[in-house]
């Protein structure tokens, strides 16, 4: 089953033709990793000679300003919907190059003219009817792609539309890949969903070897329905394909994963060094390489000035992230109350849609504003964020659990030595200074296993340890980590032999 592991793709294997499906897309509808990937992977793709096509909701929320050439390309698409069809219209677009298409519903539901990406309670029917709106707009448009790629809850409708409606339509041509960037949204729904969607036959859909969701049969589970109909499932690291198969972390899904194990496999993400590096990177005072780790103390030094911290021999640990329990919101606490009674600065940039958690931590600021050592960011700011990467000598990423996590990866190519617990890719990214069993030059960070404060000071006070004891050890660890190599290119090659073997099988 691991056939698709081939690394060279063979010269002769034509290019392919591959739309992507996604509710997010980074630049203009980001709300976390995924929304990178499917941009960096497209990309990859791209440069690799294949066709990319990127099919994504038309949201008033979007970053307009940076969409291209934005015009109407399908004026007349109705997708049925209950016992009628919504009219939709479809725009065209570029990002950053990426050819995008945008679907733009006109109904009273106003399902993507909203204040955010998600968070209501209708969620589950939009990003059904994005799905339906999706295929239907392929077939319509006479579009045949090799392969579909569709991600999470929010589009794993589209295989089961593929298999249920499309393909005695006439589409038989497209393989679908799903990946799951992590299991704990699911998309566990009522039987309106099939009235909805025209899939109706309930005894057909609430079958266990169907959509029945594991945990309350009497329930749909969209991510379940994915899993089953797909030609492929990826997750985005082999130790979390692992954990959710076999180590109970796959929310109930466990089960349906053991039944098509042969079809599930765990893909690394990587990351675009076109935007994260910091030989080039426009959001950073001063560029620095692996050859010029110097610089970095430039970054250090601005982003003093811009957090208003003490200028000092200190090193900065921090964090970025989405303020969500399943990143260790506790154990970040406790690491910012840890790290100054180390001698240590922290900074934290992060935000919740949940008022009570962005409330708790604008409570610890507050405690914590004379400190001249901390400072709290809580919002979402791209450009900040990039000067910590540059600035901090340390990240912390202390999950419960991690699909695979972007944050580490983006550290270790800014000399930004990685603290983590050892869990999901975490543990397939980064080895321990002191534990690993990987050859010295290899090693890039600091990791912890139990969930616990010790856990985390056992990591946490080893690094600082050594910032401040061995310079010369942390800047040789800094070098491993930039040397790191997390691009695109493997990941890419992955992903295409996945795309060769469904096409073949
Ligand atoms: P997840 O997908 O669970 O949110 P990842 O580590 O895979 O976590 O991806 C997080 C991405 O979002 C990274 O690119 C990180 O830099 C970015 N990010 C998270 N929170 C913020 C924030 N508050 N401001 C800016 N960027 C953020």
């Amino acid at each position: 089953c691991n056939g698709w592991r081939r690394r060279t793709r063979a010269p002769s294997r034509p290019s392919l033709y591959v739309v992507q499906i996604t509710p997010e897309l980074a630049a203009v509808a980001k709300v976390g990793g995924l929304a990178d990937v499917v941009f960096g992977l497209s990309r990859e793709l791209a440069i690799r000679g294949n066709h990319v096509e990127i099919i994504l909701p038309k949201y008033a929320s979007m970053r307009y300003d940076q969409i291209f050439e934005l015009q109407e390309v399908y004026k007349d698409l109705w997708v049925p919907w209950y016992d009628g069809a919504i009219h939709c219209t479809v725009f065209f677009g570029f990002v950053h190059d990426r050819k995008c298409f945008f679907i733009e519903p006109h109904s009273p539901d106003n399902f993507f003219n909203r204040g955010s990406i998600y968070g209501f309670k209708d969620d589950v029917l939009r990003y059904a009817f994005f799905s339906r709106a999706a295929m239907e707009f392929l077939w319509k448009s006479g579009k045949h792609p090799d392969i579909i790629h569709c991600h999470d809850w929010q589009t794993a409708l589209v295989p089961v539309f593929l298999y249920e409606f499309y393909q005695s339509l006439g589409m038989t041509h497209p393989r679908v890949c799903l990946t799951i960037h992590n299991f704990a949204h699911q998309g566990v729904t009522g039987v309106e969903l099939l009235h909805a969607t025209g899939l109706h036959r309930p005894e057909r859909f609430f079958d266990p070897t169907r959509m029945a969701d594991n945990r309350h049969p009497k329930a749909l589970n969209l991510l379940k329905g994915g899993i089953v109909y797909a030609n492929f499932v990826t997750t985005v690291s082999p130790r979390y394909a692992f954990e959710t198969k076999d180590q109970g972390q796959g929310f109930g899904l466990e089960p349906t994963l053991h039944t098509h194990h042969i079809k599930y496999g765990g893909v690394v993400n990587g990351i675009d060094y076109d935007i994260w590096n910091p030989e080039i990177d426009r959001h950073i005072p001063v560029h620095y390489g692996v050859d010029s780790v110097d610089g970095k103390y430039d970054n250090k030094r601005a982003l003093r000035h811009r957090l208003m911290l003490a200028d000092n021999d200190k090193p900065i640990v921090a964090f970025i992230g989405r303020l969500d329990p399943q990143k260790g919101l506790d154990l970040v606490r406790h690491a910012i109350f840890y790290t100054l009674e180390r001698g240590a600065q922290f900074v934290l940039l992060g935000s919740s849609p949940d008022d009570r958690i962005n409330g708790d931590f604008w409570g610890l600021k507050q405690m914590l504003n004379e400190s001249p050592d901390c400072h709290l960011e809580i919002g979402f700011d791209e450009d900040l964020s990039h000067l910590i990467y540059a600035g901090a000598d340390m990240m912390l990423v202390p999950s419960r659990f991690e699909p695979c996590g972007l944050t580490q990866l983006i550290s270790l190519r800014y000399g930004t030595i990685p603290v983590v617990r050892a869990i999901g890719g975490l543990a397939d990214t980064v080895f321990d200074k002191d534990f690993s069993d990987r050859p010295l030059h290899a090693r890039n960070g600091y990791v912890f296993q139990d969930y616990d404060n010790a856990g985390l000071e056992s990591a946490l006070g080893r690094a600082i340890a050594c910032y401040r004891n061995h310079p010369d050890h942390f800047r040789e660890l800094m070098k491993n980590a930039m040397r790191s190599d997390y691009s695109w290119n493997v990941p890419g090659q992955d992903y295409l032999n996945i795309y060769d073997y469904i096409r073949d099988a």
